[in-house]
């Protein structure tokens, strides 16, 4: 699967990571796992999320049956939101911070960001987009760019570090 397969892709990638509210304290060492991994860190935000605005960021969830467990806990505390630039930045950061099931993540991938650092299911520490086209939108959200008439009406509550 996309978690034990390397990318063979070259091409140089962006993509979208957030740390989430369950472990912004681990900011430094997750970091610190990113630059090893040669990733470069283009962009990034600290800022809590609104029930709305996390509702926006993962609309493609909205009728599962952990949607309102995942906005609520994703709206919780500050969120720290960066873009990563990369050779196969998408695969490589999913395979860095592991399956989405943080106890799964323990068991097939134990150096994996969510198997270091994660909890449960919802509580799993990162986020990274899941292709091209998710990676864009995502990015945009967190980091819109000036002169494009704005698709997200995020206003993002600027926070300091929780405590
Ligand atoms: P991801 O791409 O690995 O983050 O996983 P998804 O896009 O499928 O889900 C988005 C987020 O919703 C995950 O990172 C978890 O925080 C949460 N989530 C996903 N699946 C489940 C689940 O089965 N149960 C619960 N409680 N939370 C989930
Ligand atoms: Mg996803």
């Amino acid at each position: 699967d996309e978690y034990s397969r390397k990318a063979l892709s070259s091409k140089k990638e962006r993509t979208l990571g957030i740390i989430k509210p369950d472990v912004c304290d681990k900011f430094s060492q997750i970091l610190e796992a990113i630059y090893d991994r040669g990733f470069k860190v283009t962009k990034m935000k600290m800022c809590q999320l609104s029930r709305s605005e996390a509702g926006q960021f993962y609309q493609e969830h909205q009728a599962k049956s952990f949607y309102n467990g995942l906005i609520q806990f994703m709206s919780s505390g500050p969120v720290i939101a960066f873009e990563l630039i990369g050779e196969g930045a998408i695969l490589n950061w999913r395979a860095l911070i592991g399956p989405t099931d943080s106890a799964t993540a323990r068991s097939e991938a134990p150096a994996s960001l969510r198997a270091r650092f994660g909890t449960d299911n919802t509580r799993n520490a990162c986020h990274g987009s899941d292709s091209e086209q998710s990676a864009t939108r995502e990015i945009e959200f967190f980091f819109p760019s000036k002169g494009v008439k704005r698709r997200s009406t995020a206003t993002f509550t600027d926070c300091t570090l929780c405590v």
